[in-house]
C-alpha cells in the first residue's frame, strides 16, 4: 500500500485505498512525512492537489496514537469548504470512531452547541463562527488542541478574518503543532506565518 510508504498505519493507509486514493498525491508524499515527525509546515497549494488528505492524515494518526477529544482544528475561509473537509475527516476516519463538528455561519447555533457537547475529535469552521462559539458556548475551550489548521490561508485573509485568527490563537495553547496551506504566498500570508509557525517545513506543489 503506498500510503505506509510515508509512514502511515496499515488502518489509515486502507482508508484512503478504500475512497480510491491509490498513490498519493505529490503534496501528500511531501507533506505527511514531516507532519509525522512533528513539523509544522506551511503548504502552498490549490484545491484539487489534495492538500485536504495531507493533513487529515496525520492528524488521524496522531489521534490514533493518543485519542483526545477536541485535538484539531482547522479553519476554513467558507461554508462549503468546511464542510468538504469535515467530510474528508468522516470519511478517512470512520474506521476509528471519528468524531468531527463543523462550526459554520448560517447554520442554528444551537445545533452545533450540541455537537460540541459530544466532545468532537475535529473541529472544521469558519473564523467567525468559531469565535461565535468561544463566546457564546458554555465548556467550549481550545485548550485541548494540539493540531491548528488554517487552510486557504490566502482566503482566510482576503476575507478580513484576521482579527477573528488573532482571538483565536490567542485561545490556542502555545504548545501545538501548526499547518498552514495557501495558494499563493502573500505579504499578509508571510505575516500570519510568522506569527503561528514554528521553524515550518515549506512544501510546493
Ligand atoms: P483537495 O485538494 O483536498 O480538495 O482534494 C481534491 C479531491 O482529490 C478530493 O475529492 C479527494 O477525495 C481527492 N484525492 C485526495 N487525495 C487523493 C489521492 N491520493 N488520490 C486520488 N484522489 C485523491
Amino acid at each position: 500500500k503506498a500510503f505506509e510508504g510515508l509512514g502511515l498505519c496499515t488502518q489509515l493507509a486502507e482508508a484512503a485505498a478504500s475512497l480510491g486514493w491509490k498513490q498519493p498525491s505529490v503534496i501528500q508524499q511531501q507533506a505527511v512525512p514531516p507532519l509525522l515527525q512533528g513539523n509544522d509546515v506551511i503548504g502552498l497549494a490549490q484545491t484539487g492537489s489534495g492538500k485536504t488528505g495531507a493533513f487529515a492524515l496525520p492528524i488521524l494518526q496522531g489521534l490514533m496514537d493518543k485519542p483526545q477529544e477536541l485535538y484539531a482544528l482547522i479553519l476554513s475561509p467558507t461554508r462549503e469548504l468546511a464542510i468538504q473537509i469535515a467530510e474528508q475527516f468522516e470519511a478517512l476516519g470512520s474506521g476509528i470512531g471519528l468524531k468531527s463538528a463543523v462550526l459554520v455561519g448560517g447554520i442554528d447555533m444551537m445545533a452545533q452547541a450540541i455537537a460540541l457537547a459530544k466532545r468532537p475529535h475535529v473541529i472544521v469552521g469558519t473564523p467567525g463562527r468559531v469565535v461565535d462559539h468561544l463566546t457564546n458556548t458554555k465548556g467550549f475551550s481550545l485548550k485541548a488542541v494540539k493540531h491548528l489548521v488554517l487552510d486557504e490561508a490566502d482566503k482566510l485573509l482576503d476575507m478580513d478574518f484576521e482579527q477573528e485568527i488573532d482571538q483565536i490563537l490567542k485561545l490556542l495553547p502555545r504548545e501545538r503543532r501548526t499547518q498552514l496551506f495557501s495558494a499563493t504566498m502573500t505579504n499578509k500570508v508571510a505575516k500570519l506565518q510568522r506569527a503561528c509557525l514554528v521553524s515550518p517545513v515549506k512544501v510546493e506543489v
